[in-house]
């Protein structure tokens, strides 16, 4: 299956647009429709509730994206955060060194290169430092002093309050706490539709512990990250985890794992589990003179704790989502969006089967009962087919619909996407019955 078919249908549906179009794009941004919009909303909450709700120790905060430009400094983002690019100077494709390139290339060795595009050899250019930070300036002044930077990575916000938030909620080792929030990267080689942008969303939890015990939480977390991907109904035998080689591993990272998902395109990383050491709070302790320690009490000792990382993207998540949703079913000759009920962008449609008789009349009676509840829309356009395929394209697992009978007997369909299959529920019982159906599908 083609992404460009998931992109013809996340454009037609209201799931994701190009930025700026009516300005021609605007270069590895994209904006969320209404149906994008609230299946990323779905996603993040269902992520949220993971980390905060289900475990007792792990809190969240809000950090700003502007931050003391020191942070970057001591991260080590100023100085490494770079991807060595080359260029084909005959054909002016660009690629990351690595991907033509294993280790570090001796000096001209690079004219023994072939340019995957164009086929030539003796055309790229030595690799090159990008920064991937965007830089900007507070104030009116735009003088070295005012830098500042969009955060590529919502971690440091965590870092530099970690030791408020353990002592605002009376913390103790092992801890956790959890962000979502915009993060910012210059990438020179945007692609892959959402799977690679400028400007896109992080998930991520850092996981406090005491040194010795890091390598354990590294094992359950890696356990714990990947079942995760089932809630979001992916398959199991669609993702896999990769450790980092040593010449992989980033500067900060004793051990690293990357959680790949098979994409239209191949297997790629959604989310990354990192053994950060206690590198970055020493980091801080030093650049900002502040001591980043914790008390044990019982050991009467101070430390510095590691931290695990558990670091996703979001739209890389709804791009796993997406693709895995997306169906053709040639026998009916529909497309379906075979999302998992709970993070469905809309539950059900409501659904009078035709537009006189006092159906509208009951059908807004049930939008009254089932809207506390689920998410709900009301159709009434068109033949009751093409409402149902629609729904179907959109994603939405239950499509309830008031006929003549409803009238008389108080009852409704209840249409199960997936299958077709109509049941007659009595509309008293359709909350629960929806509800149980969600509950149990597969
Ligand atoms: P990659 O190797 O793909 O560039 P990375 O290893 O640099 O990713 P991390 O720094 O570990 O990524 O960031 C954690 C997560 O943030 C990634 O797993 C990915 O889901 C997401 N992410 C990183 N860069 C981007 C981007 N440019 N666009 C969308 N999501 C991103």
């Amino acid at each position: 299956m083609s992404i460009d078919k998931i992109i013809s249908l996340c454009k037609r549906r209201g799931f994701v647009f190009q930025s700026s179009e009516i300005y021609g794009g605007f270069g590895a941004v994209y904006d969320y429709g209404p149906l994008g919009t609230a299946l990323k909303n779905n996603i993040s909450q269902m992520w949220w509730q993971a980390m905060t709700q289900f475990h007792e120790n792990i809190v969240g905060i809000d950090s700003g994206i502007l931050m003391h430009p020191k942070i970057w400094e001591a991260s080590g983002h100023v100085d490494a955060f770079n991807d060595p690019l080359v260029d084909c100077k005959q054909c002016k494709a660009r690629y990351p060194a690595d991907e033509l390139f294993d280790g570090n290339p001796e000096d001209g060795e690079w004219d023994n290169i072939q340019c995957p595009k164009c086929g030539t050899t003796g055309n790229l250019t030595e690799p090159r430092q990008f920064n991937l930070m965007f830089k900007t300036h507070i104030g009116p002044v735009q003088k070295d002093a005012n830098v500042a930077y969009l955060r590529p990575e919502t971690a440091q916000g965590i870092y530099v309050n970690y030791l408020l938030t353990q002592n605002a909620m009376r913390l103790k080792i092992p801890f956790g706490i959890a962000q979502i929030g915009k993060a910012f990267r210059n990438e020179i080689i945007a692609r892959n539709f959402i799977f690679r942008t400028r400007e896109f969303e992080q998930l991520e939890m850092q996981y406090f512990v005491k040194p010795g015990n890091d390598d354990q939480s590294m094992r359950d977390w890696k356990n714990e990250r990947i079942a995760f991907y089932s809630q979001l109904g992916i398959d199991s035998g669609k993702l896999r985890l990769q450790e980092h080689g040593a010449d992989e591993l980033a500067h900060y990272a004793k051990e690293a794992w990357d959680i790949e998902f098979e994409f239209p395109f191949g297997w790629s990383e959604i989310e990354g589990i990192h053994n950060r050491t206690d590198f970055d709070l020493a980091r801080h302790q030093e650049f900002s003179g502040k001591k980043m320690e914790v008390f044990d009490q019982e050991a009467n000792e101070h430390y510095l704790p590691y931290i695990i990382e558990t670091s996703a993207g979001l739209n890389r998540m709804l791009l796993a989502v997406l693709s895995e949703a997306y169906w053709e079913d040639n026998e009916n000759n529909r497309i379906v969006m075979k999302f998992h009920p709970q993070i469905a962008p809309v539950t059900a449609a409501v659904c009078p089967l035709v537009k006189k008789d006092g159906l509208p009349e009951m059908g807004r009676k049930v939008m009254d009962i089932v809207k506390p509840h689920f998410k709900v829309i009301y159709d009434q356009q068109g033949s009751i087919g093409k409402r149902y395929y629609r729904q179907d394209e959109a994603g939405t697992p239950y499509g309830i619909t008031i006929d003549h009978q409803s009238l008389e007997d108080k009852t409704v369909t209840l249409r199960h996407r997936d299958s077709q299959q109509q049941d007659r529920v009595a509309i008293d019982q359709l909350v629960s019955a929806i509800n149980d159906s969600m509950e149990h599908y597969t």
